[in-house]
């Protein structure tokens, strides 16, 4: 089943929790130091971290989605 990722810069502090556990998909711009999603619709191998990035993110500012 695919996956679909946001992130919702207004609200990420930069805490960096997302890139250390999903380092395939997410990054911290250079600029501001606030996330980008490398890759919105990973493959599978990827979900489990997605998943925990999401949980672990202190800003809820993650958001996956299933697509149709
Ligand atoms: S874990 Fe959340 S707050 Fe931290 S960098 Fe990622 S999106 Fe931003």
């Amino acid at each position: 089943m695919g996956l679909h990722v946001s992130a919702e810069r207004g609200r990420c502090i930069g805490a960096g929790l997302c890139v250390l556990t999903a380092p395939d998909v997410f990054e911290h711009d250079d600029d501001e130091g606030l996330v980008s999603v490398l890759d919105a619709t990973p493959p599978a191998e990827h979900h489990e971290d997605v998943r925990l990035a999401q949980e672990l993110c202190p800003a809820n500012a993650i958001a996956l989605a299933v697509p149709r």
